[in-house]
């Protein structure tokens, strides 16, 4: 292992010691005018401003100061159940940093600093921050690993620290969490007092991006501890059992995931960030092995996972109900992270599929439109009448995840889009923007996912002998063109398009994906969808809405192919609601008795309509209501 810090910075994978493509440093790509630059416009705007507000509300900064002594109270003053709303706080100061990257705005950066002062006085002399512990448990440290999500907010601590130290260059919040991170190696690592592990994994893959930042290979090696310990049955049986954990089966011999969906996801991305620096076969052999398992059965179309409500988790193979889905927004996170760490580990294009199909679709309906209202429960239908819950998105949540964690991942998306390699430059996702490494870049020109239309174009002062890739999207394989200065080039099915030559300032390539409507069934094994399809466009995943049906939302099917001819317009790209206008039959929803024996004919017979579907991701922004992705079709199988 070798620490080439000179590699600058990354969200994760700078140094990858073993990866077969390199992160970008995070300065790298900026985004242009496109589908994205509304969203993360929104997110700078309006969501961090609205979470400052939501944990000032919620009691959660003055949980800091309430461990810092600033403010007087006992134990019962403590605001909030949980024990890990610290975490709320780092990751919006993460958010914050990545967002500090592209303005210099001084309102910003005397924002966070103020955050991070609370931060700060909440530290104890030898490191360690915890408010809840330090204000509802007399300060008893390390006494619950299991529940007590102390290292899983440490993780979030040293994320935000590394996030703004590459952001801004500032050492004020990085110096803070490298102190704890210091302690925790302390405490853990090989000659520590405590062999243990957290119950939330997070500070795996926290630890590892610190060992890039600083080249102390301690970090790392804590990390490959964790994850080495895990398996030892440490948490105990508690309701859920050893499963929800991930702590029935030693991490090199999980071959399956299960339990607690954003643990499982979590853990895996700290197991391939050690795999990154370490090169161990073993890991990214059980890695591959839960990938394939989790995309066989425990996904959803919308890239969510994690069925089950009872406790947040994957379920069995193909149990996937569709108004029953939990797939928090917290769980497409995690399968982000995940999916790009087997990504820059194995360079395959099915990893950047996934982690497009979950960033549109099962994180993206995460959060509204307008960017301060957030789902943490992410169901394929809603029957408008829904028990599930709050009705619609929610400003906060007693147990506020998911909103922080939806802000850092828009501020830092830049970060995801492309790799570096030996050879040249890989585009692994779509967006508007400029991408530049030191010797390489491109300009990116295109309203994708809206139109399927990518122009890159090279700058004049990256003009030399190197490779660009382009990943043709699985959706698209075999349909794809690429036109070099106006000349086809040969792309067959190819999942990266790869050109290599001496590239010129100017020069043009053209990409286009059809984003032609389609439909998808699913394995009949996925009950809620047999006889069922969704309608896909592109990356994005359809829905239909109770408000732009004219019949009722339930009793709509499908038959033939129902846009031949079908009009397609985009109402207005502020607001990406794209319709799709469809045959469709609605049926008598006034039957006495719902069942009757196969064969006969129901009473009424159906009468033709039409169906109208927005994406999925912009459901819920106009009213909360009946929704459904899967859609019965008579060909459905
Ligand atoms: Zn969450």
């Amino acid at each position: 292992m070798t620490a080439d810090r000179t590699a600058a910075s990354g969200p994760v994978g700078t140094l990858g010691a073993t990866a077969v493509l390199r992160a970008l440093p995070s300065h790298a790509t900026r985004l242009g005018t496109g589908f994205w630059s509304a969203r993360v416009a929104a997110n700078a705007e309006r969501s961090l401003a609205a979470g400052l507000e939501r944990m000032t509300e919620a009691g959660t900064l003055e949980n800091l100061e309430l461990a810092a002594g600033t403010v007087a109270g006992d134990a019962a003053a403590y605001h909030g159940k949980l024990p890990f709303l610290d975490s709320d706080v780092y990751k919006w100061l993460e958010a914050v940093s990545w967002h500090l990257q592209s303005t210099d705005s001084a309102e910003w950066h005397e924002r966070a600093e103020s955050v991070i002062a609370l931060v700060g006085a909440a530290q104890s002399e030898d490191g360690y921050i915890n408010s809840f512990v330090t204000v509802k448990h007399g300060g008893e440290r390390w006494t619950d690993l299991p529940s007590g999500h102390e290292l899983y907010c440490a993780g979030h601590l040293i994320q935000a620290g590394i996030a703004h130290h590459r952001a801004t260059g500032r050492t004020s919040l990085f110096d803070i969490a490298r102190r704890f991170a210091d302690l925790i190696v302390a405490e853990f690592g090989e000659d520590g007092r405590r062999v243990g592990y957290c119950g939330h994994p997070e500070v795996e893959t926290a630890l590892v991006e610190l060992y890039r930042e600083t080249g102390d290979a301690a970090y790392l090696r804590l990390a490959d501890r964790f994850i080495s310990l895990r398996g030892s049955g440490q948490m105990g049986d508690r309701p859920f059992g050893r499963r929800y954990w991930q702590d029935l089966v030693p991490v090199r011999e999980l071959r399956a995931l299960h339990g607690h969906a954003v643990r499982a996801f979590y853990l895996a991305s700290g197991v391939a960030d050690v795999y990154l620096e370490t090169g161990e076969p073993a890991l990214l052999d059980v890695l591959r092995a839960q990938w394939d398992d989790l995309l066989r059965g425990k996904t959803y179309i919308t890239g969510g996972s994690g069925a089950r409500h009872r406790d947040e988790a994957l379920g069995d193979a193909f149990e996937l109900p569709a108004d029953r889905a939990y797939t928090e927004t917290c769980a497409a996170i995690a399968l982000m992270h995940w999916a790009w760490r087997m990504q820059l580990a194995t360079g395959e294009a099915q990893y950047a599929d996934i982690f497009e199909r979950v960033l549109y679709n099962g994180f993206l309906a995460g959060v509204s439109l307008h960017g301060d209202h957030y789902f943490y429960v992410n169901p394929l239908q809603v029957r408008g009448d829904s028990t599930l819950g709050p009705q619609g998105r929610q400003a906060w949540f007693s147990c506020a995840c998911c909103p922080p964690n939806v802000m850092r991942t828009l501020a830092s998306l830049t970060h995801y889009l492309a790799t570096e390699d030996a050879d040249g430059l890989q585009i692994h996702q779509y967006a508007a923007g400029e991408i530049r490494t030191e010797t390489r870049g491109v300009t990116v020109d295109t309203g994708y996912p809206l139109d399927g239309n990518v122009r890159i174009t090279i700058p004049q002062d990256r003009a030399g002998n190197w490779t660009l890739a382009l990943r043709i999207p699985a959706w698209a394989n075999g349909t794809a063109t690429v036109h070099v200065n106006g000349e086809p080039v040969e792309v067959g099915d190819a999942d990266y398009v790869r050109l290599t030559r001496t590239w010129r300032g100017g020069e043009t390539i053209d990409l286009e994906l059809p984003v032609r409507p389609r439909l998808t069934q699913a394995d009949p094994r996925v009950d809620d969808a047999r006889g069922c399809v969704a309608i896909e466009r592109g990356p994005l995943v359809y829905c239909a809405e109770h408000l732009d049906q004219d019949t009722e939302l339930a009793a709509l099917s499908l038959s033939g192919r129902p846009w031949d001819g079908a009009q397609l317009q985009i109402a207005d790209t502020t607001l990406p609601t794209v319709l799709i206008d469809a045959a469709a039959h609605a049926h008598d929803t006034k039957e006495p008795w719902p069942y009757r024996e196969l064969g006969t004919k129901p009473g009424t017979a159906p009468t033709h309509t039409r169906v109208t579907a927005i994406p999925y991701f912009a459901w819920a922004n106009r009213a909360y209501g009946a929704m459904r992705v899967w859609l019965p079709h008579e060909d459905a199988r």
